[in-house]
């Protein structure tokens, strides 16, 4: 009796989880192009408490599928989690540990001799797709850091400048059609720390992040083949108050919303997301494979 039953529970755990992982898995073909646009600040919550208020973000969770829980390594801030987006593993592995680390303080579990840093996905898709066209455009100086800059083609950022660091990255996707592609935009995260997140500022600021995000996915649809590119918006911490870097629920989760062909449409992601996730699953959608480093899973597998 016990044995069956366990049996049954197994069996239906099974199917909730083919439900989205071997469904997606079947279908995701190997993608040409994986456009990556993250915002610094942009908390899960702003988006639950204003359905209706973002028009892009709500088009591309239509488009694609998505969680409103993806959560942050702790503490919640800036670097780290940029950090760990962009290298499949969490700080006691790659040692940034600060919102403005600009060098490990932790020493890394390992350097990768040809970048000095530990192993990121601009490093792998360069090893192992030497032809391909990379780049990252950033509003904030910081993210310069935190990536393998000798492994990417195209680097520009802007002080500051949201709306001319969208016009770089967008007339880059334009001329390149490029592999595989970041673009850091700085709000609302300054506006969280002046005027508290959650504040009508705030909710403004992630209004002018979504039309930005707007701008990009149009210029992606109009200028790439949406048959073989997937596009993932995502953040790197909430907040609370006018500060982040806690415990709280507010201050760690973000949206992650991935859109491309064979990923289901209007689809809520059952399973959990974590920022050290993001990079096996950009590696996954380019069929190259992991360093062995990483402990991100893929969110398609
Ligand atoms: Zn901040």
């Amino acid at each position: 009796m016990i044995k069956t039953i366990r049996a049954i529970s197994l069996a239906v755990m099974a199917a909730g989880i083919s439900c989205w992982a071997g469904e997606a898995a079947a279908k995701a073909p190997k993608m040409k192009h994986v456009v990556m646009i993250g915002s610094d600040g942009f908390s899960a919550e702003v988006v639950k408490a204003h359905p209706g208020q973002f028009p892009n973000l709500e088009r591309m969770m239509q488009d694609g599928s998505y969680t409103l829980e993806a959560r942050s390594v702790l503490p919640s801030s800036s670097a780290i989690n940029w950090a760990t987006l962009l290298m499949g593993a969490g700080s006691e592995m790659h040692g940034f540990t600060e919102w403005g680390s600009k060098t490990p303080e932790v020493e890394p579990a390992y350097v990768d001799p040809e970048y000095g840093l530990f192993p990121g996905i601009f490093g792998t898709v360069r090893r192992q797709m030497p032809d391909a066209v990379t780049g990252v455009v950033y509003s904030w100086d910081g993210i310069g850091y935190l990536f393998e800059k000798a492994a990417v083609d195209f680097v520009r950022s802007t002080q500051d400048d949201d709306d001319e660091a969208t016009r770089i990255f967008c007339d880059f996707l334009r001329e390149k059609q490029p592999t595989f592609s970041f673009m850091y935009i700085s709000e609302p995260d300054h506006t969280g720390h002046t005027q508290g997140w959650m504040s009508p500022e705030y909710l403004k600021s992630c209004q002018k992040v979504d039309s930005l995000v707007g701008v990009i996915y149009d210029c992606v649809r109009e200028n790439m083949d949406m048959k073989s590119t997937a596009v993932i918006f995502t953040s790197d911490h909430g907040g609370k108050g006018t500060a982040h870097g806690g415990k709280s629920m507010n201050e760690m989760q973000v949206p992650y919303i991935i859109v491309g062909r064979g990923i289901p449409a209007n689809h809520k992601i059952e399973r959990i997301v974590m920022k050290y996730d993001n990079a096996p699953t950009i590696a996954d959608m380019l069929r190259i494979e992991a360093p062995e480093q990483w402990y991100g899973k893929s969110i398609l597998r």
